[in-house]
């Protein structure tokens, strides 16, 4: 089934309900499902005469990229949201690897940096303007070829080309929600940016649901928190760092009513068991679910649901309350294991490499394709599954130390840190060791009003919970600790810092 096609079913079926808020430069533009499909296939009208073989998008989320993301589907061209945050240097190389495209968004940064004449650019508004305008395009099937290429965020290494074809993100939707299962009032806050899987799944599974997306552009916890209130908001999707900014709001004192938001599903990164345990305080009507997922399998892929959150806030057994630290259970439609390093299964509570297979699940880059033969796709995230079935993250595969050829996972000593009242931030890494080949160095900041432990007090900490090999041969103090857009700890660069 081609994306695009989800689009057209919500317009026939509820063609005058709000399928889009935009709020941006003080400005509220609302478009119904009809209008939206209506520019949609205006949009891939300009996309077909153009003759790009790419539609970029290099700008935050409005109109333009849900027009630029269906428009691109229904003219039957991949759509590449750019990261506009990229350097430079970085982003010159990114578009010099989609071109010829039709791109929307920064012209001017775009004309700097890549300019051979071959892209058709529009900028925001014009590009609204003129799908508006364009004669829309008859016939809505494009074909099932690639739907979506997404450039990986690269927190551990260049960024790779994620190919998700429409099979892919169809049966993601399909296998999530119930078509047209959204309520009248049901109104969902898209605040990721455009370019992250997160938002495109958002975009997709509220469309088919046919249920009112507002748009968040650039996300601050008080214009999050006014825009619940405002639009009546149901469900929302945060990243960790953005729940702590909102969480940090409302105790700062800022308005907040909340009474509207039935769910908030959260991922993308590790959630701080402190903070969702105070979230879950703060949100008392609201239903929480921990969604995880990776762009090379259309998003979602394990969930730890509303039930569970509930169970372990209230239970005293160790074990339930433990589940806040899981990412859940696997959703029905995907298969997975824990393999090690030799490819061998593992049995529930042993540790190695998280492989899973199914329908959305791509596995793909432009240049080659990640499964094995038989179409598991390794995701380089380690964890295990316990004795219920329920998946515990412990890192990603490339980011473990390798003492003397001990695996270490950098969240166990984090984990160690953390749970000092002194430490409000910790990283660990494999620095350079010539005895060791690897030996561990931790960064951590201090506690508002606190001083940090000295060396070899956070030696002791260390050594007092774990193994004599995750004793850490060398700390930094610092004030932060660098954090990308969706709320990622940028290993490689606290790794940096060691060498200096
Ligand atoms: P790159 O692949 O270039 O390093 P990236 O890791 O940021 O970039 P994404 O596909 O955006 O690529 O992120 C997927 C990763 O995010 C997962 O492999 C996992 O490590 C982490 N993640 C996603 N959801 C969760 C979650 N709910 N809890 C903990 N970690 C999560």
């Amino acid at each position: 089934m081609n994306i695009a096609l989800f689009l057209e079913m919500a317009a026939g079926a509820a063609p005058e309900r709000i399928a889009l808020v935009c709020d941006d430069a003080g400005e509220t533009r609302r478009f119904t499902y009809a209008a939206l499909y209506e520019a949609a296939r205006g949009a891939a009208t300009l996309i077909r005469e153009s003759g790009a073989e790419y539609v970029a998008l290099l700008d935050e989320s409005s109109e333009a990229a849900v027009l630029a993301l269906f428009g691109a589907a229904l003219a039957g061209v991949p759509y590449v949201p750019l990261n506009y945050r990229l350097a430079d240097a970085d982003l010159a190389g990114l578009l010099a690897r989609i071109t010829p495209c039709l791109l929307v968004g920064d012209v001017d940064r775009v004309r700097r940096l890549h300019d051979n004449g071959a892209n058709t650019l529009f900028q925001r508004a014009d590009f609204v303007r003129a799908a508006q305008a364009a004669t829309p395009i008859e016939e809505a099937d494009a074909g099932l070829g690639v739907a979506v290429q997404l450039f990986t965020s690269g927190t551990t290494g260049a960024p790779k080309a994620a190919i998700l074809r429409h099979a892919n993100l169809a049966s993601y939707v399909i296998g999530t929600v119930e078509f047209g299962s959204a309520d009248e009032g049901m109104g969902r806050l898209v605040t990721v940016p455009p370019y992250h899987i997160a938002g495109i799944a958002a975009l997709l599974t509220s469309i088919y649901a046919q249920c009112r997306i507002v748009l968040l552009p650039a996300f601050t916890p008080e214009k999050w928190l006014d825009l619940v209130a405002r639009e009546k908001v149901t469900n929302a999707f945060v990243v960790p760092t953005m729940l702590a900014r909102v969480v940090e709001a409302i105790r700062g004192g800022h308005e907040a009513d909340l009474s509207s938001l039935t769910a908030l599903s959260y991922g993308g990164g590790k959630m701080p068991i402190e903070l969702i345990g105070e979230a879950l305080d703060l949100f008392e009507q609201t239903a929480f679910t921990n969604a995880y997922g990776l762009t090379e399998t259309s998003s979602t892929i394990a969930l730890l649901g509303p039930e569970d959150h509930r169970a372990a806030k209230a239970s005293s057994d160790p074990k339930v309350r433990a589940r806040l630290a899981s990412v859940g259970r696997p959703l029905p439609t995907i298969e997975l294991e824990i393999r090690d390093d030799e490819g061998h299964v593992l049995g529930p509570n042993e540790a190695g490499e998280i492989f899973v297979r199914g329908e959305q699940v791509s596995g793909e880059y432009k240049e080659r394709s990640a499964l094995t033969a038989d179409g598991w796709f390794p995701t380089r995230d380690a964890g295990y599954l316990d004795d219920e079935g329920y998946l515990f993250l412990s890192g990603r595969a490339d980011d473990v130390i390798v003492r003397g050829g001990e695996n270490i996972s950098p969240g166990e000593i984090e984990d160690v840190l953390l749970a000092h009242p002194a430490i409000a931030d910790a990283c660990a890494t494999g620095i350079p060791s010539l005895e060791w080949g690897e030996a561990v160095g931790i960064a951590v900041v201090p506690a508002d009003g606190h001083e940090c432990p000295a060396h070899e007090e956070l030696c002791r900490l260390v050594r007092e919970r774990l193994r004599s090999s995750r004793v850490p041969e060398s700390s930094l103090v610092v004030e932060t600790l660098p954090y990308n857009e969706m709320g990622k700890l940028l290993r490689r660069e606290v790794k940096t810092w060691f060498a200096r």
